[in-house]
């Protein structure tokens, strides 16, 4: 049985549009796609990207360099690799290929990231949900997970975050195998692994050969320093990727994206990359050290990622406080497994020391 069956039928069925410029991918005298001969700007494109990156001209749709160069970032090959506007267009993509309104479900394990929720709900999948165990520093439910799975049959998707946010756990690899098995023929498993980077654990992307029904979710949001750029990557074994690809905008990536995005994996970048994240993992120990021993705090949770996760007393008034003197942390109001829950990033020196102060105010105040 191919992971085509638990697709929807009309997406399956569906012929897909092909667009002037996947057609004809940019060589010879191109009047097939009613593009101006001409741009306007022509410092704004980038030249040096070839003729179908100039402005004018409609983008390659998944430009072969940048594939094959995000491939060999993630240990995967080409045609397991799918180009998104971020992570959140992936788990988007996902949703709307796998999911039937009104019959399919997604599973999550919150509290977790808030996108999972938002494309079931635009697509109006339900929603299952087990709970993390908030008593044992937010670990997975393995017995609610695997028995819900057992018994759900409308669960189609299966969100898995590792690191996760806001808690900072990694998934357990046991686990991990375990639900893969347990989902064959039913359900893709998906590891969105936003903040992978930050962490010692090994990438899920290494099993993408070995489970048909395992989609790994990248980004150069976050351990890239590249959030305004909105690039990241599916990867997915291939006939995963051939029905994602069906539904993704004919024209997802703008010239300048992709021509930075390349710019990203050039030789070198890797190393600047490197001391970025142990100028973050440095960081993140000054932040640890500058929140012990503050008696409003009653619990953290550092996690493996570039935030921290902390619970305090009056986090309402904290989070306020902290505003007023322009330190924006973030607050979970509304959500009951995170009360009095407050998520703060890794920043910088000068941002971390603003921090410091703000929080030797609020504790004076006491
Ligand atoms: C930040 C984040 C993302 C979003 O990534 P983009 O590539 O910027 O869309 C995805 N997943 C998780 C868990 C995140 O925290």
């Amino acid at each position: 049985m191919s992971v085509l069956s638990l697709a929807r039928p009309e997406i399956v069925a569906m012929k897909p549009y092909s667009s002037a410029r996947k057609e004809a991918p940019g060589r010879g005298i191109l009047l097939n796609a009613n593009e101006s001969p001409w741009p306007l700007l022509t410092d704004a494109g980038p030249d040096d990207a070839g003729p179908v990156n100039r402005l004018n001209r409609y983008p390659d749709p998944q430009p072969r360099e940048l594939v094959s160069g995000l491939a060999k970032l993630y240990g995967v090959t080409e045609v397991q690799v799918l180009v998104t506007r971020g992570s959140d267009e992936g788990i988007d993509l996902l949703t709307r290929v796998f999911c039937t309104a009104g019959k399919d479900a997604i599973l999550q394990c919150p509290p977790t990231f808030g996108m999972y929720r938002i494309a079931a709900q635009t697509q109006g999948a339900e929603i299952v949900s087990v709970s993390r165990l908030a008593s044992n520093d937010f670990r997975m439910d393995r017995d609610q997970l695997l028995g819900t799975l057992e018994k759900d049959k409308r669960i189609k998707l299966i969100f898995l975050t590792s690191p996760n946010n806001p808690t900072g756990d990694t998934i357990d690899p046991r686990l991990l195998l375990d639900l893969l098995q347990a989902a064959a023929h039913k359900a893709i498993v998906v590891v969105d692994e936003a903040y992978a980077e930050f962490s010692q654990q090994a990438s899920a992307s290494e099993l993408i050969g070995r489970y048909e029904n395992l989609v790994v979710l990248r980004t150069l949001s976050k351990a890239w320093g590249a959030a305004g750029l909105r690039c990241g990557a599916v990867l997915a074994p291939e006939e995963v990727i051939s029905l994602l690809r069906r539904i993704i905008a004919p024209y997802p990536l703008a010239s300048p994206v992709i021509s930075l995005a390349q710019r990203m994996l050039a030789d070198g970048m890797s190393d600047r990359q490197q001391g970025m994240l142990s100028e973050v993992q440095e960081n993140k120990k000054g932040l640890l050290g500058l929140l012990a021993g503050r008696s409003f705090i009653t619990n953290i949770w550092p996690g493996e990622a570039n935030f921290v996760l902390l619970q305090a007393c009056e986090a309402d008034d904290l989070l306020s406080f902290c505003a007023g003197r322009g330190v924006i942390l973030r607050g979970y109001p509304g959500e009951p497994l995170l009360e009095g829950c407050i998520r703060i990033s890794v920043g910088s020196k000068d941002e971390l020391s603003a921090l410091k102060s703000a929080l030797d105010a609020w504790e004076t105040r006491l």
